[in-house]
């Protein structure tokens, strides 16, 4: 069963591994594993919990037959002995306690067992020889199969079972004592029972721990993988210069929404497609060196990045000296606004570099402009951004180009003007 590790448990990766290798029994695992245990088998525990307390109900009720025949004279006892002690445990167990409460349900089980356990030695106390022996066997018996059945760590069970041991010999001596030899034989029977079904419940939780410590392996590896791939894939759609997302990471955002269709999806806004390339940028890479230029790179980008809506838009490195932006438009004549604005932080950067000069970096921005439901695909509205850019460059730099189109019929015409003025 596949579950989703919780915070906490990837803190027990080397902790899991190293039980499984050296093969530690149960009783040596570390608190926090047990805990880690407990916390995800708690469920199925209280289910089966349940079962056993309404088994456990009906088979109470069924034995009253026998011991209206056994011990007629004590079978006022027999009822009311059940009335107060099985029938309210059972209906606490079964009402009030809820599954994060596994433990109190374990001891609301062990009580009703030991009850059961003290009502047959208390009853045996009352019959002939043959009933005697039959009840007293009856207690050696419950010990022994709930033993096995109690879904109890072996440290619990050893509780459980010394508890159930001492307190039903008690009933055995007290208030009405039994002979010594019956006394004598049920502890031989208890002990001949108990103590294999016990180490053999031990055995079984063991081989249950180490299949859990498997699947929690499983689950820990399954979860580090996609951790690990979430990680790639961010590292992959991230520009590791400047830190905001690339190229890739663009072109699968705006393509996924530009496919996005649905009504509820498609925003009333235009849609603007931006082309941000920084002007002679080779000299000044030229004049000022390398470095400089990764400074000013880094630098336009987080000028960018602070004007720029990212709730609304998505803004990337495109390569090179070359950003790309996306945008809706949330009233009209935001996106010249917006363009200016970025044209403008970049003018007013003072990039360091190596003598005194102020280096005057700026910007052109060409920008294509499509109705909110264009029909228009990314590679077109890219061209047509390309053929702004080109003409905000033709006509001196440092400045902003918009071309307009319609839903998709004017495209063409309009890249040829474009071409032809060029
Ligand atoms: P224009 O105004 O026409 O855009 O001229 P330009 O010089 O900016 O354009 P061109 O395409 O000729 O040169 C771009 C330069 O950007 C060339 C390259 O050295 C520089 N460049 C590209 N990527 C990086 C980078 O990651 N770091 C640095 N320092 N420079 C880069
Ligand atoms: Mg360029
Ligand atoms: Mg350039």
């Amino acid at each position: 069963m596949a579950r989703d590790p919780s915070p906490h448990t990837f803190a027990l990766r080397e902790e899991i591994d190293t039980a499984l290798r050296s093969k530690v029994d149960f009783d040596s695992w570390s608190a926090q594993l047990k805990e880690a245990q407990a916390y995800h088998t708690r469920r199925d525990e209280f289910t089966l919990l349940r079962f056993q307390l309404i088994v456990g109900l009906v088979i109470s009720a069924l034995t009253l037959v026998w011991d209206w025949f056994a011990v007629p004279g004590q079978f006022d006892t027999a009822i009311a002995w059940r009335l107060f002690t099985n029938v309210p445990l059972a209906i606490f167990g079964l009402t009030i306690l809820s599954p994060g409460q596994v433990r109190e349900m374990k001891i609301v089980v062990s009580l009703n067992l030991i009850s059961l356990g003290v009502l047959s030695m208390f009853l045996a106390s009352y019959g002939s020889d043959e009933v005697m022996a039959r009840y007293t066997m009856a207690a050696s018996f419950i010990l022994a199969l709930s033993c096995l059945a109690l879904p109890f760590a072996p440290a619990d069970l050893k509780r459980y079972a010394l508890a159930y041991g001492l307190i039903t010999a008690l009933a055995g001596i007290w208030p009405n004592p039994l002979p010594a030899n019956e006394m004598a034989l049920f502890m031989v029977f208890s002990s001949l029972l108990g103590i294999p079904c016990w180490v053999i419940a031990r055995r079984n939780w063991n081989l249950r721990a180490r299949a859990f410590l498997l699947d929690m392996r499983d689950d820990l590896t399954r979860a580090e993988l996609e951790q690990n791939n979430e990680l790639l894939r961010q590292l992959s759609e991230q520009d590791p210069l400047t830190g905001m997302p690339n190229r890739r990471h663009f072109e699968r955002v705006v393509v996924e929404r530009l496919e996005d269709r649905k009504p509820e999806h498609v925003s009333s806004g235009r849609l603007a497609l931006m082309m941000i390339d920084l002007d002679h940028f080779k000299a000044f890479n030229d004049r000022h060196g390398h470095q400089a230029g990764d400074r000013c790179l880094t630098l336009a980008a987080s000028q960018l990045q602070s004007v720029f809506p990212q709730e609304y838009g998505i803004l990337a490195r495109y390569g090179g000296e070359e950003f790309i932006a996306a945008v809706r438009e949330r009233v009209p004549g935001e996106t010249t606004r917006l363009a200016e604005e970025m044209r403008a932080a970049i003018a007013e950067m003072l990039v360091p570099v190596r003598d005194d000069s102020k280096p005057l970096i700026t910007t052109s921005i060409g920008v294509a402009l499509a109705p909110a439901d264009t029909r228009l695909e990314l590679d077109d509205l890219i061209e047509m951004a390309d053929v702004a850019l080109y003409s905000a460059k033709r006509a001196g730099r440092n400045r902003v180009e918009i071309i307009e189109t319609g839903l998709d019929g004017d495209f063409s015409d309009l890249l040829q003007g474009e071409r032809r003025r060029a």
